[in-house]
């Protein structure tokens, strides 16, 4: 099947429910950059998807950069006079500063304020907090769990360890037709947070059982990557890949009911950024240049890679309140939100697969169509469209337009313009013209 066929028969109810409750089980995980949190993660999306699972020992170069020591922890608390936790790891994966080293003291509150976090304007949400490069310990908690705290003795304990181990990622490589390859990436190393970075890690998960429906002409690889130091590893790993990479996207906050977002790669003119133009703005979304601020297409992106990678999300990272905080949770992300992501996705990569370039066999005057079967007998508004669709196709296919610049120019999806060329291709009134451009 093509990825246009699996694209037709999503439906979108169950796909969103479904990628929601892979997202409510992921949601309690206590993950970090390293860990077995990311390792729990990674094992729940094998059962989906044959992830390799790849350990990288801490010391490792990579660039610039070091695998750090890997972080884990059994438990962490603050308790009170009468040995009651009054903020406790297991009641939220946030409450603990991610790579908080060791601690088991007695400590009086108004020492201990220096090492907890909270949101004074929004008093009821827990802010999420990391401090990967710089050993310390922390809690975050909310301004009125804060506030209902005694002037009193407390005691501290962080049960966690930092030790030689390794970096953990994921990498599920689908193999196609050619060697040119689609690099989709996620970042998967926060803790209990649903629109960042759960919906990407669904999205990401979901779009490569799909893909993996369809004989795809590209290969695609797909990551789960820790942020910044996953990507940067990756790529230190896999300097002979990246010359194969042809198109890429980067899936984040990709469940909030807000409007599509795309951000170009750094060329902005890639066939990646015209696909994904093209399908946002169809879609009533937006589309962005490129920054150097964001997630790991800053690293795709680097000078040294300048990879067409470009970012797909719907509210981006920092522009909704609920950012990085416990509000950011299972109910902030809706499944037909996620449904709608994953469908613009699949038509990106569709725009991708089955773009060409075709010659008009007839262009003096309009072919008849009528008597190929192509007109119908009977006009209706769908007809009307069709029609039309094809009637843009013939006009412009000289040899050296995409189906896409097409697309772009008649203001008419991809899909609908795809559709008319092979009605047009199946009839005979079109050549297809061998596209050397995409390389
Ligand atoms: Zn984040």
């Amino acid at each position: 099947m093509s990825l246009g066929g699996v694209l037709d028969g999503l439906d979108l109810e169950r796909v969103g429910r479904d990628m929601h409750d892979l997202m409510k089980d992921l949601f309690p995980m206590c993950r970090s950059i390293t860990g077995d949190g990311f390792r729990e993660t990674l094992a729940t999306i094998e059962k989906r998807v044959p992830i390799d699972v790849h350990e990288v020992p801490t010391g490792t170069p990579a660039f610039d950069w070091t695998v750090p020591k890997e972080w884990n922890v059994r438990e962490a608390y603050v308790a009170n006079g009468r040995g009651e936790r009054v903020i406790d790891l297991r009641r939220s994966s946030l409450h603990l500063v991610s790579y908080s080293t060791p601690v088991r003291r007695a400590m009086s509150l108004s020492d201990l304020r220096a090492h907890l976090h909270t949101l004074p304007e929004r008093p009821d949400w827990i802010p999420y907090r990391t401090s990967y490069y710089e050993p310390e310990w922390g809690f975050c908690l909310s301004e009125r769990q804060l506030s209902a705290l005694d002037e009193a003795e407390y005691h501290v304990v962080v049960d966690s360890s930092l030790e030689d181990g390794s970096l953990t990622y994921g990498e599920y490589f689908l193999e196609g037709d050619t060697d040119e390859e689609v690099l989709i990436s996620c970042h998967a190393c926060h803790p209990s947070m649903a629109n960042d970075n759960l919906s990407g890690v669904a999205l990401v998960t979901f779009l490569a059982e799909r893909i993996a429906e369809a004989s795809p002409r590209y290969s695609y690889r797909f990551l789960f990557v820790p942020g910044t130091i996953g990507s940067i590893t990756w790529l230190s790993m896999n300097e002979d890949v990246v010359p194969r990479i042809r198109h890429g996207l980067v899936a984040a906050c990709v469940g909030d009911p807000g409007p599509l977002t795309y951000q170009r790669s750094q060329r902005g003119d890639a066939d990646i950024d015209r696909a994904a133009a093209h399908v946002v703005g169809r879609r009533g979304g937006r589309v962005r240049e490129f920054s150097p601020y964001g997630y790991d297409e800053r690293q795709y992106n680097s000078p040294g890679f300048n990879l067409p990678v470009g970012c797909l999300s719907r509210t981006p990272h920092g522009e909704f309140a609920e950012y990085h905080t416990s509000a950011d949770g299972l109910d902030f992300v809706r499944p037909d939100a996620l449904a709608d992501s994953l469908e613009a996705y699949l038509e990106v990569f569709t725009a991708l697969e089955e773009n060409g370039t075709f010659a008009n066999l007839f262009p003096k005057g309009e072919p008849q169509l009528g008597r190929r079967g192509l007109y119908p007998s009977i006009g209706g508004k769908e007809a009307d469209a069709e029609v039309l669709a094809m009637l843009w196709v013939l006009n412009q296919s000289d040899g050296n337009r995409t189906l896409l610049d097409i697309a772009d120019r008649a203001g008419i999806d991809f899909r609908s313009i795809r559709r008319a060329a092979s009605s047009l291709l199946a009839a005979g009134l079109l050549r297809a013209v061998l596209d050397s451009s995409s390389t």
